[in-house]
């Protein structure tokens, strides 16, 4: 485990690249005193045994950039880091696109071996090439759904791999609704929740700018209701939560492969037995993701996957 005080400065440095210096004492202050009070009952009391991890989420926050969370901007993203672990660093494949990106985010394979490598939807083109999380889910018995907001998501969607699959809309307000009712409803062994608003503000006024940071905003309220309806679901203690980005992005696109901006992605993860508030120093690749969460549910990996899982 890490000490108090290393992990008052390690979410702290966590958020750095996004953070004025106040933001930065504000939160390592708020984590040193949130372990201040819970470190004498960990020291005299064994830790139950955590959980079993029974249903997993994946968030993919369309073209979030990793350096904009900050606790002020979006205090729900900073709130999962505190319940969960983050990367320092975690990257998208080469072809930085929406499509080529969540498919080697959902299956764990480059774009060469799965084969979407366009990004639009191209109904001819049939699916992906390589099994994906919900088609292994699916193969060993665990229910399975996806809600996006980008059409082209449903090359990803192998017949018969998916439960559910529902486009509510193309803003998150509309997708995280129904994506919370479904969770709570139906209880989903896996379940993907795609936003779209940080990338549509991203292409119309530039990374970075107000409106971008405006969807960010958007994105990170839409996080909230999402995991408040974990929260109330009464499952929450079997729930793992991955919240992660198929890319970044700067000026007005996100396709140029020299930008690191272009690649960089956030990764947090809360749940049964994972870490509270640490930093994964390891450089996790957007194909760990779909490894990660097969780890999680205690499923197979496929045969030449390129990802690794990166928590246990
Ligand atoms: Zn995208």
């Amino acid at each position: 485990m890490l000490s108090r005080s290393r992990l008052g400065l390690l979410l702290a440095g966590a958020l750095a690249c996004g953070c004025t210096p106040r933001r930065d004492a504000a939160l390592a202050a708020s984590a040193s005193a949130r372990a201040s009070t819970t470190a004498p009952a960990a020291a005299t009391t064994p830790a139950p045994p955590a959980p079993p991890r029974e249903y997993v989420i994946v968030v993919s926050e369309d073209g979030l950039r990793p350096d904009v969370i900050d606790p002020v901007r979006t205090p729900n993203h900073v709130a999962l880091m505190r319940q969960g672990v983050t990367a320092r660093l975690a990257r998208t494949i080469h072809e930085s696109d929406t499509l080529p990106s969540h498919a080697a985010m959902l299956s764990g394979f480059e774009a060469k071996d799965h084969g979407l490598w366009w990004n639009s939807l191209k109904t001819g083109r049939g699916f992906i090439h390589v099994p994906t999380i919900f088609s292994i889910a699916k193969e060993h018995g665990l229910s399975t759904a996806m809600f996006i907001g980008k059409p082209k998501l449903r090359h990803i969607a192998l017949p018969g791999s998916v439960d559910h699959l529902e486009r509510p809309g193309y803003f998150c307000a509309t997708v995280v609704r129904r994506a919370a009712e479904y969770f709570v409803s139906d209880k989903p062994n896996l379940m993907f929740v795609h936003f779209s608003d940080p990338d549509e503000f991203g292409h119309s006024d530039g990374w970075m700018s107000p409106a971008y940071l405006t969807g960010v905003e958007h994105s990170d309220r839409c996080l909230g209701t999402l995991l408040h309806a974990v929260d109330e679901s009464g499952i929450a203690d079997r729930t793992v939560v991955i919240v992660t980005a198929d890319h970044g992005g700067h000026g007005h696109a996100h396709s140029d492969s020299r930008e690191e901006v272009d690649r960089e992605i956030p990764w947090i993860v809360r749940g049964p037995g994972v870490g509270k508030g640490q930093i994964l120093d390891q450089t996790v690749v957007t194909v760990d993701t779909a490894a990660t969460v097969l780890g999680m549910l205690k499923l197979p990996l496929p045969a030449h996957m390129a990802g690794h899982p990166r928590l246990n």
